[in-house]
């Protein structure tokens, strides 16, 4: 029998036009090799849209440009010496390399308990209330799954976390963007703020969820009691169940205020929120996070996870678990990583900061979290390319041409408000004093030409 398969790609996203014919005297054969296959190698519905990632592309670039790199949000110093010591000292007992409990590494799910009973003034149950995941991109994941059914409307606040736009196309469910809108000469994230009645629109009988993120990525807002309460209310209103994207809690700038959503009358039925060991500790790599929630809604994503991933691994568990404690013990102390942390970075936010404005970028001072907006308006940068949004435009540019790498943030709008951001590009001040200080350079160098 001879059968000469001929594959002609003709669509570089792969098999969409793959063409097989054969010569052959079986029937059968012949039969599913003349016709077309490219119907069942097309990708699923709900991947539809969703191959274009900021992060994939991004990493490529700062691979090919090695562009001093405050883009991605990574530290690149160490974390805590304690967590690296945990993690030597886990790998000498057998069985932390195997299996563990699917629902969470009971030592970490204690120790998060723990240290949660505390934040929340409230008994949480490790083993009912909290499930760990491979990363919080896992929890968040879950959190779709579990509770989108098709066609269910998700409001998110502009600017959103990328995936959360992505994560909810593949559950089925219909996005829902309400922008926060900066007041005439903002300065800083707590001058963005959202309109109680556009808000108020965005919610409907087919909301089924309602997704923050505070301290915001990339924008840096800490959502104040106020706006929270108003946000709950939305909740309770519409029956709705509320994400609480929280992975840079303990990154708060200075005498700011952070609230979690679930401590507020009545949201603890309706929230799960969502923790980040890689944000927490300083080691993005490690890709372990926690979903904390009311039992009957965190044994959902228990049901995605025992079917999916399983658990996270095991050893690392073992190891942030012990970083927990540890800080758990000294919880709000100077000298405890989740005080000394933010003292760190506030004062490479302050440095960057004060650059960017000398170049004219005009930043917006970050309440919380890694990362800081700047405005590129005034840097004068035009390009031919009408395909491609402004801000994709200049951070690659910068990456090529200043050697400087930033993230586009109209990679955390949806496509109808865009627009509304493509003038601010995003640098990440999580970075050594190495990287910082290499990136001041930069900055200052460019201002010389400018001015
Ligand atoms: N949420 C936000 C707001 C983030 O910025 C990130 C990126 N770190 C994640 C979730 C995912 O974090 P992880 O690395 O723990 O999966
Ligand atoms: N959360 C990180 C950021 O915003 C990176 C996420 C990723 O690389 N996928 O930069």
């Amino acid at each position: 029998m001879q059968i000469v398969h001929y594959y002609r790609v003709a669509c570089a996203k792969g098999f969409r036009q793959l063409v097989v014919t054969a010569r052959n005297t079986n029937p059968l054969v012949r039969t599913m090799a003349s016709s077309s296959i490219s119907e069942k190698f097309a990708p699923a519905a709900r991947l539809e849209g969703i191959d274009k990632n900021v992060w994939v592309e991004f990493v490529s670039l700062v691979s090919k440009y090695q562009p001093v790199n405050l883009g991605q949000g990574f530290p690149d110093f160490a974390p805590p010496d304690y967590i690296v010591e945990a993690l030597k000292e886990a790998s000498g007992k057998p069985l932390i390399h195997q299996y563990t409990r699917s629902q969470g590494h009971p030592r970490l799910v204690k120790a998060l308990a723990n240290m949660f009973s505390k934040v929340y003034n409230r008994d949480i149950d490790g083993m009912s209330e909290i499930i760990t995941t491979i990363g919080s991109y896992n929890a968040l994941f879950y959190s779709f799954q579990s509770f989108v059914h098709p066609g269910d409307e998700v409001v998110v606040i502009e600017p959103f976390f990328d995936c959360y736009s992505p994560m909810t196309k593949m559950a089925g469910g219909v996005l829902k963007p309400v922008p926060l809108r900066p007041k005439n000469g903002a300065t800083s994230s707590a001058d963005w703020v959202l309109d109680p009645a556009e808000l108020e629109a965005a919610f409907s009988p087919k909301t089924k969820l309602f997704i923050i993120n505070t301290p915001n990525n990339p924008l840096g807002k800490i959502f104040t009691r106020s706006e929270l309460e108003m946000m709950a209310e939305m909740c309770h209103k519409y029956n709705v169940l509320c994400i609480s994207d929280e992975v840079y809690e303990w990154l708060i700038y200075d005498d700011n205020v952070f609230t979690k959503i679930a401590t507020l009358p009545g949201m603890w039925d309706r929230t799960i929120t969502i923790g980040s060991a890689g944000k927490t500790f300083s080691m993005t790599g490690w890709k372990t996070g926690w979903a904390v929630g009311p039992a009957g809604l965190i044994k959902h994503m228990q049901t995605v996870n025992a079917n999916s991933c399983f658990t996270a691994p095991t050893i690392l568990q073992e190891a942030i678990a012990v970083g927990i404690e540890h800080e758990t013990a000294v919880l709000g102390q100077d000298g405890s990583y989740f005080k000394e942390l933010p003292r760190m970075l506030q004062v490479k936010r302050d440095e960057v900061y004060k650059a960017l404005k000398e170049v004219g970028m005009n930043p917006i001072i970050p309440q919380g979290g890694y990362f800081m907006l700047a405005n590129t308006s005034n840097l004068g940068l035009t390009f031919d390319n009408n395909d491609e949004a402004y801000d994709f435009q200049v951070c690659k540019w910068m990456i090529a041409n200043k050697g400087l790498g930033a993230i586009p943030p109209s990679a955390f709008y949806s496509s109808k408000n865009a627009h509304l951001i493509t003038n601010y590009i995003r640098f990440n001040f999580a970075k050594s004093d190495e990287t910082v200080k290499a990136a001041l350079q930069i900055l200052q160098d460019w201002a010389k030409e400018i001015h």
